[in-house]
């Protein structure tokens, strides 16, 4: 069975851990949200196909949550030294070694598929793990700065300011020259089954949603869709979704999630939807479980994986 998963950093990674322990022999592709992609100090830096890359790899720092495991920072400290800035974004020094080959090889002419394919290599995640695209896509938060409207980096608002600052809105700049790459279109068009993992709904989710011809196949393509919900009893489980949300006029709620994303028979994106036990989520045209969603251990969240197969109706 062939298995494409919607995914951003941190959540899509914790989800896709689960969805290879439930489904061992199957053909699992990720396709990435590259939208908080940004070039700092010379780097081009990819947050949420790393984090994806490095937590399958079992090379990602669980207690933090982000970032190689045994990092050290003495690069960072010493770009600061310098007054170098950026200085709010944590680049470490093991981190850096993979943006350098990256950026080394994007420099070479090599696409952001094949760069990734390269690092994967050495990771091996076990699954397939796609960009959502090639092009240059970057989410912008637009905020009041010093009494002054201004459109800033995705990770300069989340990292800098911890999304205290209210999103008046998110802009993905470049998007309408972007294209989903061919490998992220055959995944969709080939998958028996789609899940969107329990990732943000704007900057993640919405973000792969904003390339229009992922999202056509998606609505039109052959295989059922079944997402996870990542709001329970009203609040992102972890993580600052709920500073996003009201930005585009979602009700911070498992169902308000559903209702944006839509019933693929109406023209949206879900056949399915997966909310919490304690939640309940009524959309006409989306069939809504109610299990367990959180995402504490691989076999809890291959649990969840299972109960989203049984919804799609395939077989795990
Ligand atoms: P990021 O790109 O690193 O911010 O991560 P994602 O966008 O992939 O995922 C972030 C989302 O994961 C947050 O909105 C959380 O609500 C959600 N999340 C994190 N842990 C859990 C969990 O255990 N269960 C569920 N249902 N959602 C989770
Ligand atoms: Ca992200």
């Amino acid at each position: 069975m062939r298995i494409a998963v919607l995914a951003g950093g941190i959540g899509g990674a914790r989800f896709l851990r689960g969805v290879r322990v439930a489904c061992p022999d199957d053909t699992i592709t990720a396709i990435v949200n590259t939208g908080d992609d940004v070039t700092l100090h010379g780097l081009r830096i990819c947050p949420d196909l790393d984090s994806v890359m490095y937590t399958l790899g079992e090379a990602h720092d669980a207690d933090r949550g982000w970032g190689r495991k045994g990092e050290s920072w003495r690069i960072k400290d010493e770009l600061r030294a310098y007054g170098a800035e950026p200085s709010w974004f944590g680049l470490g020094d093991l981190d850096i070694a993979t943006h350098l080959v990256r950026t080394r090889m994007l420099e070479a002419g090599y696409s952001l598929t094949d760069v990734t394919a390269a690092l994967c290599t050495r990771w091996q995640p076990g699954v397939s793990l796609l960009p959502m695209t090639d092009d240059r896509c970057e989410t912008h938060v637009v905020v009041e700065l010093a009494g002054a409207r201004r459109a800033i980096h995705f990770q300069e608002w989340w990292v800098r300011y911890r999304a205290a600052q209210p999103a008046e809105a998110f802009v993905q700049v470049g998007v309408d020259d972007a294209t989903a790459t061919p490998a992220v279109l055959e995944a969709i068009v080939t998958a028996d089954v789609v899940l969107v993992a329990p990732s943000n709904p704007v900057v993640s989710i919405g973000t792969i949603l904003g390339l229009d011809d992922l999202r056509e196949a998606l609505v039109t393509g052959p295989a059922p869709v079944v997402g996870v919900s990542p709001i329970v009893g009203g609040v992102p489980v972890r993580g600052m979704a709920d500073a996003c949300l009201p930005a585009i006029g979602v009700e911070v709620s498992a169902e308000g999630v559903a209702r944006h994303y839509g019933a693929r028979s109406a023209g949206g994106l879900l056949d399915g939807w997966l909310v919490h036990d304690t939640d309940t989520a009524h959309v006409e045209g989306i069939t809504v479980r109610a299990v367990p969603l959180m995402m504490t251990n691989d076999d809890a969240t291959a649990d969840m994986v299972r109960a989203a197969m049984h919804v799609a109706g395939v077989r795990v």
